[in-house]
């Protein structure tokens, strides 16, 4: 049973939420999920676990996904390992709600609110967002990474080169705050 789970899509449905909470565990193999042109790749095997109820006619998520990725250095492009240990919070409203602007009173800073069409919600979609959300904007391989020299492009984690070097500001105050 276990075993045909692993490879069936699983959907969360109105039908089953509205008898019970329903509580998910799921792995996907790398490769398995679509994440849509992005630029990392996904290590090994990812696992969610969640919890979705309904509330009136929303349904509220809530679960931990963890996965390893991979992606390049922005500076030198040397692949950069990026585990990811995250927790989501979710409120999905019916797709027809966004027409009835009063109705949607939500506190903002406590739940992401997101919508769904149709009679429920396909878990590989939720996670492929909430994994692309993960990803920070700016990845280096080790925050002191000196990158590519823009003259000669020799990879100066290397060598050093003997090229002038164009005056910048520090970059790492901003690399600290993540
Ligand atoms: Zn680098
Ligand atoms: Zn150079």
């Amino acid at each position: 049973m276990v075993a045909s789970e692993e490879e069936a899509a699983v959907f969360i449905s109105l039908e089953e939420l509205e008898l019970h909470r329903v509580r998910v565990s799921k792995t996907y193999d790398s490769g398995a999920l679509d994440y849509r042109g992005a630029e990392f790749r996904q290590l090994g095997t990812l696992k969610v676990d969640a919890v979705a109820e309904l509330v009136g006619s929303d349904i509220h998520f809530e679960g931990h996904i963890r996965a390893r990725l991979e992606a390049n250095c922005d500076r030198c492009l040397a692949p950069v390992e990026l585990p990811v240990e995250h927790d989501f919070d979710l409120l999905y409203r019916p797709v027809e709600t966004i027409a009835r602007e009063e109705e949607i009173k939500v506190p903002k800073d406590e739940l992401e609110v997101g919508f769904y069409s149709g009679n429920g919600i396909p878990l590989a979609d939720l996670v492929t967002e909430q994994v692309i959300l993960s990803v920070p904007m700016k990845v280096v391989c080790r925050a002191d990474c000196l990158g590519f020299c823009p003259v000669c492009r020799a990879n100066r984690n290397l060598a050093a080169c003997n090229c002038p070097e164009p005056r910048t500001d520090s970059p790492f105050a901003q690399l600290e705050e993540g």
